[in-house]
């Protein structure tokens, strides 16, 4: 095959494979709705990210199905439900301004908070998936903030912010996350042990905090000073 023909058959090889991808984002979007993700924007953002670049390229096929995957690590990239259950909790309850996500994992929820236009900040203890993450948002130009380090303690040189999302397994609330929420900030963290946690929101009111609850997840655990001891795990 002269060179000319090779490259356009690989330019044609390449747009349909895109397309597929865009298809099976679309069905994943179709299967959020049947499990009753209803808010429009949030369905829009997962509409608008593509998972599949939060991916290993040999994995790239299991994107959009609703699992959670391996992305090294002994860690996982949630579950597309999962990540839309947290996400819309936060948008109803707290819908701009500036986030703070503990566990970038893959980096696909923070990617999923910046389509929604919050100013995302988002921390990570595994010094390979903090990196990974922080040279994939800048190759997708997206301008969210790394940190590598315990997330439990929180941030506190861009603290207050309006919106804290845990997204690994604490074993007791956070109390200096807490602390780094603005008034009338809402903190979503799933709370409970090792195999099952309870979706929680804590909404800071004054110097209180009010609290809902939601169903039982399971997610890898929060390691820290306020999280898991870091000699089980
Ligand atoms: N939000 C991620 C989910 C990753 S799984 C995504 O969209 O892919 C949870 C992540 O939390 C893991 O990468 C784990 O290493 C990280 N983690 C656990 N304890 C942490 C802590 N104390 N501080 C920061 N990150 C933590």
């Amino acid at each position: 095959m002269d060179g000319k023909i090779h490259a356009t058959v690989v330019l044609f090889v390449m747009k349909e494979a895109e397309k597929l991808l865009d298809l099976k984002r679309r069905e994943m979007v179709e299967t959020l709705k049947l499990y009753g993700i209803t808010n429009r924007r949030v369905l829009d953002a997962f509409l608008e990210v593509p998972r599949h670049l939060f991916f290993d390229e040999k994995a790239v096929d299991l994107a959009y199905d609703d699992g959670a995957y391996p992305v090294g690590y002994g860690q996982t990239i949630s579950q597309p439900y999962t990540v839309a259950f947290m996400t819309a909790l936060l948008v109803e309850r707290c819908p701009s301004g500036k986030l703070l996500e503990i566990g970038t994992g893959s980096g696909y929820q923070a990617a999923i908070l910046d389509a929604l236009g919050y100013s995302v900040f988002t921390v990570e203890r595994i010094f390979e998936l903090y990196e990974k993450a922080e040279k994939l948002f800048s190759r997708l130009g997206l301008n969210i903030t790394c940190r590598y380090g315990d997330g439990t303690l929180g941030w506190m040189n861009e603290a207050p912010f309006d919106g804290i999302v845990i997204t690994a397994g604490a074993p007791k609330e956070p109390r200096s996350l807490m602390t780094q929420l603005a008034q009338n900030g809402c903190m979503v963290v799933p709370i409970g042990d090792y195999s099952s946690q309870q979706m929680t929101v804590i909404q800071r009111e004054g110097e209180d905090f009010q609290r809902e609850l939601f169903q039982y997840f399971t997610f890898v655990p929060l390691v820290g000073r306020e999280g898991w001891d870091d000699t089980v795990f």
